[in-house]
């Protein structure tokens, strides 16, 4: 008896590539740390201490690579409570 399908024949089993292609985007707010600030007593905390600079802006990146940037805003963070100040 023959005819018996081999399994080194090409099976009709469909390897689907489906055309998926990844559009991998992002978007969001981003947070950068600057360097330090000035020291400064905290209006929350109440606290005299040495504050850190922020960066922080809105971003869409696409592939990873950030297409767009807007609204940079420059602020000083205390480092005990959070409290934020523009700069
Ligand atoms: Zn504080």
């Amino acid at each position: 008896m023959r005819g018996r399908p081999c399994c080194t024949e090409p099976s009709n089993g469909r390897a689907t590539y489906a055309g998926v292609m990844f559009l991998l985007f992002g978007f969001g707010s981003k947070r950068k740390h600057v360097g330090s600030g000035a020291t400064r007593n905290c209006p929350r905390c109440h606290n005299t201490t040495q504050w850190v600079r922020m960066k922080q802006y809105q971003q869409f990146t696409l592939f990873f690579l950030p297409v767009a940037r807007w609204k940079r805003v420059e602020f000083e963070e205390c480092g005990i409570c959070g409290a934020a100040t523009e700069v």
